[in-house]
């Protein structure tokens, strides 16, 4: 017995392209949320963060030293 199979057809896939002016506010959100996670990392030792304390420092200090970011 044999079966036969249909099979796709294969072809080059087309790739959506994105116009710059839709990804530029994105790409701006997203990198304004990144220098806050930068900054959280990095440089915060508790004077200015929305939580008071050092709840933020304890919770990256891993992430700091692996980073090589000076802590204490
Ligand atoms: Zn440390």
């Amino acid at each position: 017995m044999s079966q036969s199979v249909a099979l796709p057809a294969v072809g080059t896939p087309e790739i959506p392209s994105i116009p710059l002016r839709e990804l530029a506010p994105w790409a701006l959100l997203f990198g304004l949320l990144a220098l806050l996670v930068l900054f959280f990392v990095s440089a915060d030792q508790g004077a200015i963060s929305i939580p008071a304390g050092n709840a933020v420092h304890e919770f990256v200090h891993d992430g700091r030293h692996l980073l090589g970011y000076p802590c204490h």
